[in-house]
């Protein structure tokens, strides 16, 4: 049996019900088949793919908390340190009821490969709980961020594992965490990032990832003689990725047409509003479909379909999984050509595998969307030297970062003879740095 197939087969042994870490596993060392071969014996030897699946730590905790009725709650909390071969552990916390050691490792282990593609010193990690702050008050939220923080303080620190947001954690969450951290430990220091600005964030850093991944999908489109402008765009999510991958869109002169959330979505011919937008999710936090009210002449659809609205490039900014087979089929069959991934792992394989063959632009939302940890990272920086940065500053470095994500991850498909395959050449380009650093600390 191969190297690679053994591994697979291992993974699935050892966490036996954690299937979304099996599919980032399996997609990710497919891709890089092709290396490992090439170092078959060289990589076994020093066992580089049963370092690399393996977390150095996972932390599973309960989260007590007591409701506005006066009723105690229970989560469960976790932390993953998966990898710190380049630099401290860093990645988001999810707050969502689906979480699970499946869906925080599968995104540790790609935080892992993303983090070395930016080219800055990050380890990956990432973290969360089963909790959703949908429908909770203020005040509940908080004493959910604060007795998770009384536990997870143990781990972290700005030299050792730095978290930030991801779903369901926002700047209002990352205040009440970072409050509670600096209580406990009297340490005045960049131990989490998407800070608020008066209190150590980085300028910039709401917007980072869905401008990184307007960056890169320009990058992209530029290498293939191809750009932006007058395209229509289909964006899923209406959270902070979606809702800064649109606003950049339109910035560079695309026409975004669609958005939505876990109950449906909106389509406004016109172009999305994305003041109306902002004013729903980010102030009101309520439901896309409230759009109508404001956009009569917009069409809300509940469920799934969003993928069924004919566009040029498609950017899935929601969740994993969130396009599958039948949704790719659709954006083929009504002339889109290309999918950038705003989310982690939104696409199912069979899916990324369609758009490979019918000739799609696709790329993987390591490369793609690590314009948010790029900036956090930057956010560290200057937490670090006690600087605040400007946001032209902070959005000219970001831009750079992606566009060098872009060419790095060209370049590697293109060495191993894979020319355009995004997705290979992202895991290549992350796979080698992490893999030099691992060696040269010996075992
Ligand atoms: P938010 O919580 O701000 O927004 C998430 C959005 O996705 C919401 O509109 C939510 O709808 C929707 N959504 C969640 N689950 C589903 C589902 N099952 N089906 C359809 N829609 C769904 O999260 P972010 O925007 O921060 O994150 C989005 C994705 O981007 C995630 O995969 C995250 O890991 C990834 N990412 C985020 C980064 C960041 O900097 N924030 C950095 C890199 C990656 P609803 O309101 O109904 O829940």
């Amino acid at each position: 049996m191969s190297y690679v197939d053994e591994i697979i087969e291992l993974v699935i042994k050892k966490n036996p019900a954690e299937k979304e870490f099996h599919q980032a596993v399996q997609e990710v060392l497919e891709s890089l088949r092709i290396v490992i071969e090439e170092n078959e014996e060289e990589y076994r030897k020093d066992a580089i793919l049963e370092r690399l699946v393996e977390p150095d730590r996972q932390m599973k905790f309960r989260v007590s908390w007591v409701d506005d009725q006066g009723n105690v709650q229970v989560n469960t909390g976790y932390r993953v340190q998966f990898n710190n071969s380049i630099g401290p552990y860093k990645g988001g916390l999810r707050f969502r009821d689906n979480v699970n050691t499946g869906i925080i490792k599968f995104l540790a282990f790609e935080q892992v490969l993303k983090n070395a593609l930016t080219g800055l010193p990050i380890g990956g990690g990432k973290g969360g709980s089963d909790f959703d702050p949908k429908g909770k008050s203020d005040r509940e939220v908080m004493a959910f961020c604060k007795s998770l923080m009384t536990e997870l303080y143990k781990y972290i620190g700005a030299d050792i594992d730095v978290p930030a947001g991801d779903i369901g954690v926002g700047a209002r969450e990352i205040g009440y965490l970072y409050g509670q951290y600096k209580r406990i430990t009297d340490l005045y220091e960049g131990v989490l990032t998407g800070k608020g600005i008066p209190y150590g964030g980085s300028l910039g850093r709401t917007e980072a990832t869905g401008y990184g991944l307007l960056y890169f999908t320009d990058a992209m489109l530029k290498a293939n003689e191809l750009s932006l402008k007058d395209k229509t765009v289909v964006i899923s999510g209406s959270g902070n990725v979606a809702i800064y991958a649109a606003e950049k869109a339109e910035q560079l002169g695309a026409k975004v047409v669609a958005l939505s959330d876990s109950a449906g979505y909106i389509y406004d011919e016109n172009g999305i509003d994305l003041t109306v937008v902002k004013e729903i999710k980010e102030v009101k936090r309520g439901r896309i479909s409230e759009y109508t009210t404001y956009k009569p002449t917009a069409e809300y659809s509940a469920g799934k379909g969003i993928w069924t609205i004919p566009c040029d490039v498609a950017l899935p900014c929601a969740t994993q999984n969130e396009l599958d087979i039948n949704d790719a089929k659709a954006l083929v069959a009504n002339g889109c050509i290309a999918v950038t991934e705003g989310a982690n792992m939104p696409t199912t394989l069979d899916a990324t595998e369609y758009f490979q063959k019918n000739g799609i632009l696709f790329a993987p939302g390591k490369a793609t969307n690590a314009g948010g940890v790029a900036v956090s990272a930057l956010e560290m920086s200057q937490n670090s030297q006690r600087l605040s940065w400007s946001f032209e500053e902070v959005d000219e470095k970001l831009k750079k970062i992606m566009e060098d994500i872009f060419m790095k991850v060209d370049d590697a498909a293109k060495r191993y003879n894979k020319s355009g395959d995004y997705v290979t050449g992202a895991n290549i380009a992350g796979f080698e740095k992490v893999v030099a650093a691992m060696k040269a600390h010996g075992v």
